[in-house]
């Protein structure tokens, strides 16, 4: 979701066109912090071995916005081996920082080894090139493939550096035919960094870099369109080191004609880059003039122009309210109306032009539609952002609402129908999940740009979509889904429309899916029809568009197939090269806490209390509210994403819009929190941790089944491989242990609220209340884990933290989420439900899939340790599948089934061997 948008003019639809075989991706930023040449800061805290604070460099690159981070360790008098390995063993115990691939980045070919022993997932090597030769660089390269890694090949060969387009072009072309017929590197997994040099040095074989790099980029796009274009930015600017505004300036303007030529990777730093029509002109044409080489006075005009920029930011000011759109004419103002999502005038404008149109239909058909093209072009072209696009959407609908009467009356007159829309297509939450905040932006997107949207709701059974979409003759069907079992979900819909003759797109979209799920799992059910990945809702206009087009549909399904067909192969192979330890070496190296010197504290009760009507005012302040923004894919971290240059007056209206409507729904008591908590006295058994009535431990109430880390790691580190049991302490340790659990919402009669409160045509609303559900739930937890440290199990009395540090998660015991990485298997939250009596208790009911309705909910177990920690189990082995088979009670098919997300095997092929 994070990236960068660098406001290329063009719409969506030649963005992602412009990322041939790669549609979801449209521009990756890499994160330039944790590099000990590039950053003082970073190489420091390296140097003094301070590693939690290098970590805090590595989150804080991800949370604003890095979706690759590059790591370098090349100095002089580092043991950069051991520093790197140490860092990447650091942060693979992070998921917030792991979710994010890694580039190793050194010149020393020992370091990157080293690094590609270290990376649990998919990483890239940064970098090799012919600089040596053939043989090394062939050598290098076989490596990098069998750790199943990505590369990052320089434009150097044995003469040196490439300057010119032509250089660059040959050598890259002569290292892809090397990678792709010598050694077998699959294309997409090759990323060429042409080199990017300073311009506007004074010497003038430099004026060419900028220009040289683009064209070299386009020309290597059109040659070996699967390979990816990357660049560091930020050497582009040298010559105007200590001016930020005019580097940033020309990092803007030359991505913005690089990125147009096809690169789709970069080392910048996000923050600091000024959209591109937010730079003032004169400066914006100075930079162009020297980044595209366009006069030979180029870099002296901007070099005499420069200081005058230095001091300013590169931002206007707010413009102040002001009423002079109303003055002009009616097609203008309805169009000013849609881009600035105002409704206060639309009845009265939109009845105008009702009156100086032959028919009301022409109304939507001219001026709107005339309108919502140019938000939809704004949107594409990265100037608009959701939020925005969302309240155009309300406007349209109101002009619509408005309309309505008129068209009704048409049609009786003249029996006509309305024009048909753009296309047709029916979106679901599948069966067993409820979350559609996604989805329903989705939704309102498609609608701006005049598709019929038909949607189902959540909790929709494929049977019920499949037959909709006949009856509606639909021309796409969407699925949604957020929790683990809806991805098995999906491909028995994908099977479905397979077995029912369906041939028309499938896309998939949601928290859990990803490309490599839909091609691997999804794709292969559905071979009549195409399922298609699709990020987020910035992307879904493209790709809709791009189906429905009778000239691009052919070539982009054809395209998606041959990528799907890649990413399977890759899976594969990548796959096979991940081995696993068996579950008993795993149990031997638990992870090790010494219970001798442990006294577990008692909590204040045992058994379950309910929490009824919890005052929502006191949930306020415990909201984290960064998650809200990324739901509206608005990346950063709050607070500092409402001064960010690029997104920070979007951010802060959606804020203001934010609070308001919080105050109204906590003083209106639009919704209702209830929650319910429990102890219990526990003892781990195994893998297992046993859960007793009563404090003479003689009678067992029930179990709570763990599962453990397999994966296999470098064994001189000696790291644990972790299983939630661990925390508890052991049986034969005597301790009287506890564990406790949880359930709380904020969603009980959200519904009704929507209806009650919120207009029909007012989606940005409805999604506003439904996303602060969300974070109330969220903060609802937070709240009750401090009350249960402080009192309620009251191991932590006297602590004092502050929300940050709450969110930073700062305090003694975790509270693990069944589903979520520590353990992987929704339906242990059964357990915690007939603990608790959640249903009666909280009101909260549990789907055939395990998700929480409402789903404005939260539930998970407590855990005290000082020690315990989240971590995730990832991948789990055949072995460990029977065991934990054995232990709960289940088949192997159904624990397959619970499980599929995390198996390292593919069942169907371990059931075929066997056959
Ligand atoms: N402050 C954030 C919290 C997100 S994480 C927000 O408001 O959205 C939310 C919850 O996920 C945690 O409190 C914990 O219950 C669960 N969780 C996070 N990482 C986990 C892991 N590795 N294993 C199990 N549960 C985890």
């Amino acid at each position: 979701m994070a990236r960068v948008r660098v406001s290329p003019p063009q719409s969506r639809t030649e963005v992602d066109r412009m990322t041939t075989g790669n549609a979801a991706q449209a521009f990756i930023n890499v994160g330039e912090r944790t590099n000990v040449t590039g950053s003082a800061k970073f190489r420091k805290l390296i140097e003094a071995n301070d590693y939690p604070a290098a970590l805090a460099v590595a989150r804080q690159q991800v949370e604003s916005g890095a979706q690759i981070i590059d790591i370098n360790m090349d100095e002089g008098l580092l043991d950069s081996e051991k520093a790197m390995e140490t860092f990447l063993n650091l942060i693979a115990s992070e998921p917030d920082i792991a979710r994010v691939p890694v580039m190793i980045d050194s010149s020393k070919w020992t370091v990157i080894e080293t690094g590609l022993k270290c990376v649990q997932g998919k990483a890239i090597v940064n970098s090799i090139s012919l600089k040596e030769g053939e043989d090394v660089f062939l050598d290098h390269a076989k490596k990098v493939l069998r750790y199943g890694a990505a590369v990052v090949v320089m434009a150097f060969d044995e003469q040196g550096q490439a300057d010119t387009a032509d250089r660059k072009v040959e050598i890259c072309e002569r290292a892809y035919k090397l990678l792709t017929e010598k050694v077998g590197f699959p294309p997409e997994d090759i990323v060429f960094d042409p080199n990017i040099f300073a311009v506007a040095t004074g010497i003038e074989e430099h004026n060419n870099y900028g220009r040289d790099f683009i064209e070299a980029t386009r020309r290597i796009k059109e040659k070996m369109p699967l390979v990816h274009i990357s660049g560091g930015v930020s050497n582009l600017s040298f010559a105007f080191r200590g001016n930020e505004p005019v580097r940033a300036a020309m990092h803007s303007v030359f991505l913005y004609h690089a990125i147009r030529a096809g690169m789709d990777m970069g080392i910048v730093n996000a923050g600091q880059l000024s959209p591109y029509d937010d730079i003032p002109a004169e400066l914006r044409d100075l930079c162009e003039d020297v980044v595209l080489n366009r006069r030979a006075d180029a870099t002296d005009r901007l070099l005499e122009a420069a200081p005058r920029f230095k001091g300013d930011g590169t931002t206007g000011k707010p413009k102040e309210k002001d009423l002079s759109w109303r003055e002009a004419p009616v097609q203008e103002r309805l169009t000013h109306a849609l881009v600035h999502g105002i409704t206060d005038f639309i009845e009265e404008d939109t009845e105008e032009a009702r009156q100086q149109a032959d028919k009301p239909l022409h109304v939507i058909e001219g001026p709107l539609m005339a309108g919502m093209n140019v938000v939809g072009d704004l949107f594409g072209a990265g100037k608009m952002f959701l939020p925005q696009v969302v309240k155009s959407a309300r406007v349209m609908k109101q002009a619509v609402a408005y309309l309505q009467p008129f068209l009704e009356e048409e049609k009786r007159k003249s029996g006509l129908d309305q024009k048909p829309a753009a296309g047709k297509v029916v979106m679901a939450t599948v069966k067993g999940d409820v979350h559609d905040i996604g989805k329903n932006i989705v939704g309102v997107v498609l609608q701006c740009n005049n598709y019929e949207v038909i949607d189902l709701g959540v909790m929709v059974s494929s049977a019920k979509i499949l037959e909709t979409a006949k009856k509606e003759k639909a021309d796409i069907i969407g699925l949604s889904g957020l929790i683990t079992p809806s991805l098995d979900e999906m491909c028995f819909v994908a099977a479905e429309m397979e077995r029912e003759g369906f041939d028309c797109p499938l896309l998939i979209g949601g928290a859990t899916t990803s490309r490599v799920h839909t091609a691997v799992k999804i794709s292969p059910n559905y071979e009549k029809g195409q399922a298609i990945y699709v990020l987020d809702a910035s992307r879904a206009v493209g790709v809709v568009s791009k189906l429905l087009s009778e000239t691009d549909r052919g070539g982009y399904v054809k395209e998606i197939r041959e990528e799907y067909v890649k990413v399977r192969e890759n899976h594969v192979r990548n796959e096979a090269a991940k081995r696993r330890i068996s579950l008993a070496t795993a149990r031997s190296n638990k992870f090790a806490i010494d219970w001798a010197s442990y006294t577990p504290p008692k909590p204040s009760f045992l058994g379950a209390k309910a929490f009824n009507d919890y005052p929502l005012a006191e949930l306020v302040p415990y909201i984290d509210w960064t998650p809200f923004f990324q739901t509206w894919e608005l990346t950063g971290r709050y607070p500092m994403i409402l001064k960010d240059n690029k997104v920070g007056a979007e951010a802060q209206k959606l804020f203001n819009d934010a609070q308001d409507m919080l105050k109204r729904m906590v003083a209106e008591k639009w919704v209702r929190a209830a929650g319910v908590v429990g102890f219990w006295p526990a003892n781990s058994v195994g893998d297992d941790i046993t859960l007793f009535t009563d404090d003479t431990r003689k009678h067992e109430l029930a179990t709570l089944y763990t599962l453990r880390q397999q994966i296999a790691r470098d064994p001189s580190r000696d790291r644990a491989h972790t299983a939630l049991a661990d925390f508890i302490a052991p049986k034969e340790t005597g301790l009287a242990d506890y564990v406790g659990g949880f359930a709380v919402t904020t969603g009980l009669g959200e519904e009704e609220a929507i209806a009650r409160h919120i207009k029909v045509t007012d989606d940005y609303s409805r999604i506003l209340v439904k996303a602060l559900c969300d974070r109330l739930a969220e903060a609802f937890a937070e709240r009750m884990h401090a009350r249960v440290r402080r009192e309620l199990w009251g191991y932590a009395a006297g602590e004092t933290l502050s929300n940050d540090e709450l969110i930073l998660e700062k305090y003694r015991g975790i509270r693990p989420a069944p589903g979520y990485p520590a353990q992987p298997d929704h339906t242990e939250k059964a357990t915690l439900w007939r603990l608790m009596d959640v249903q009666n208790a909280a009101g909260i009911e549990l789907t055939e899939s395990y998700a929480m309705w409402p789903g404005a909910a939260v539930s998970g177990f407590y855990f005290a340790h000082p020690e315990s920690h989240y971590f995730g189990v990832g991948k789990v082995e055949r072995d460990q599948v029977e065991d934990y088979a054995g232990r709960k009670g289940w088949t192997i098919a159904e624990t397959e089934r619970w499980l599929a997300p995390v198996l390292n095997y593919d069942p169907r092929t371990v059931r075929e061997e066997a056959a």
